[in-house]
């Protein structure tokens, strides 16, 4: 019997891992896929996830390509000068890397197991073992087809956006908040060196209908460029997108200008990312829920990987507690403290995912923040979420959005 099983290594799974192995309790990372495995990513560490990674001791900068500035673009059909371009730095001389995820999430398991914690990749944990009530593990099938049971004192669900295990311990996504459907590609090209990334606002359907989103190139460091959509379930003609025919339409209007290859390195790939909390609840009296599993993805952004690193350090905080007094009702805090860390931004975000559905809201931001650089570094600091102490554009347009979240309880 281990002390805590662990379903997904994605980076919330194994920040757990890390956080429990490193205070010696017994801990078994099951994964569906075999290690290292790569993930439809962005692959944008944005500055809070730097940081996050650093402080478990990996130098994050030799790991992928570092990303000083970021070009806010918009495409303005309704003006004669069409393209507007402004550049803005992160907040604080912070930066961004663009890590490969095969390489980030191996690194991260590697730092679990050599702490202590067992990983078993090519398992898929199919569904949990319930004992009078209690979640006591999982049954999981192993490489070779045949089901064994891995039982646990407690157990982590961070098995991702689409969380089948989760499901299947009752979690929900809210299905009236916002939620996004994001695709990405890999193009070779010259300028995978760049230390700008850019950012495309202003997006629109095959119809010409607004989309609420962005497209994004990544310049990775390895001869290739990450180029993106994430496309906002408050998009007025949401239903109908294909993202990744808006994918190639973003390629095609960008690709002379960051001189993508013909061919694209990979074919698009994505899905669809639950965010902003809205997927519940986040744990039971001997489990809990983590990372994109727990939709904990920005809605402002749609970065998830510094909000699956922080879950899942939250999480090994309350197991470590639960472990060591015996006591299961530490476990009790985590929604709270989950709440606590990011509840307020994420119920903005939310707002303000409804308010950019609106095509004039949507337009009108996006022109702003490409003609000026405080605006264009205002938009930053609010998507990413780096708020500093006074009143900036950002920080009083995240205050109003707190007023109005105060008197909105569902939003
Ligand atoms: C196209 C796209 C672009 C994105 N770009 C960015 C970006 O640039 N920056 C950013 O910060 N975020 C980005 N995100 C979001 C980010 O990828 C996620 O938020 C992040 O990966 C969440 O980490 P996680 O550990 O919760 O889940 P995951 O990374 O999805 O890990 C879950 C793991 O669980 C495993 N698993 C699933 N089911 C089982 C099972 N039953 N048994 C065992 N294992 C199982 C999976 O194989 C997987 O390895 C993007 C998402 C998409 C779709």
């Amino acid at each position: 019997v281990h002390d805590v099983l662990i379903v997904g290594a994605g980076p919330a799974g194994a920040v757990a891992a890390i956080g429990l192995a490193q205070n010696g309790h017994r801990v078994v990372v099951v994964e569906r896929d075999r290690f290292p495995r790569t993930k439809p990513c962005g692959e944008l560490l944005t500055p809070r996830a730097v940081a996050a990674v650093r402080a478990l001791g990996i130098d994050v900068d030799a790991l992928g390509h570092r990303i000083d500035q970021v070009r806010l673009t918009f495409n303005d059909t309704d003006s004669r000068s069409r393209r507007r371009s402004t550049s803005a730095t992160w907040p604080g001389g912070t930066h961004a890397v663009v890590v490969p995820r095969d390489r980030l999430d191996a690194e991260l398991i590697r730092c679990a197991t050599q702490l202590g914690a067992e990983l078993r990749d090519r398992h898929t944990a199919v569904d949990p073992i319930v004992n009078r009530g209690f979640v006591r593990g999982a049954r999981v099938l192993d490489p070779n087809g045949a089901t064994v049971e891995l039982k646990a004192a407690y157990t982590l669900v961070a098995d991702g956006a689409n969380s089948r295990f989760g499901r299947a311990l009752g979690t929900f996504r809210e299905p009236t908040w916002p939620h996004a459907l994001a695709y990405r590609t890999r193009y070779g090209s010259a300028l995978h060196t760049a230390a700008e990334a850019e950012l495309v606002l202003g997006l629109r359907d095959h119809a010409g209908v607004p989309v609420t989103g962005y497209a994004w190139m990544y310049p990775r460091g390895d001869g290739t460029v990450n180029v993106g959509v994430m496309v906002l379930s408050t998009s007025p003609s949401f239903q109908v997108i294909n993202p990744v025919r808006l994918l190639d339409a973003v390629v095609a209007e960008h690709a002379d200008a960051w001189r993508l290859d013909a061919q694209p390195a990979d074919p698009p790939a994505g899905g669809r990312m639950p965010m902003g909390a809205s997927v519940g609840p986040l744990g039971g009296p001997t489990y809990l829920v983590a990372g994109d599993a727990a939709g904990m993805a920005n809605p402002l952004s749609g970065t998830g990987i510094e909000y699956a690193l922080d879950t899942g350090r939250i999480a090994a905080l309350v197991l470590d507690e639960a472990l060591t007094t015996g006591s299961a009702a530490a476990l009790q805090r985590y929604p709270r403290l989950v709440d606590t860390t990011h509840g307020t931004y994420f119920k903005v975000g939310r707002l303000a995912c409804r308010l950019f559905g609106n095509p004039q809201v949507n337009m009108r931001a996006a022109r702003l923040a490409a003609a000026r650089r405080p605006a264009a570094e205002a938009l930053l600091r609010l998507a990413a979420n780096q708020l500093r102490p006074g009143w900036g554009a950002a920080e009083a347009l995240y205050r109003a959005g707190r007023a109005v979240a105060a008197v909105a309880p569902s939003a």
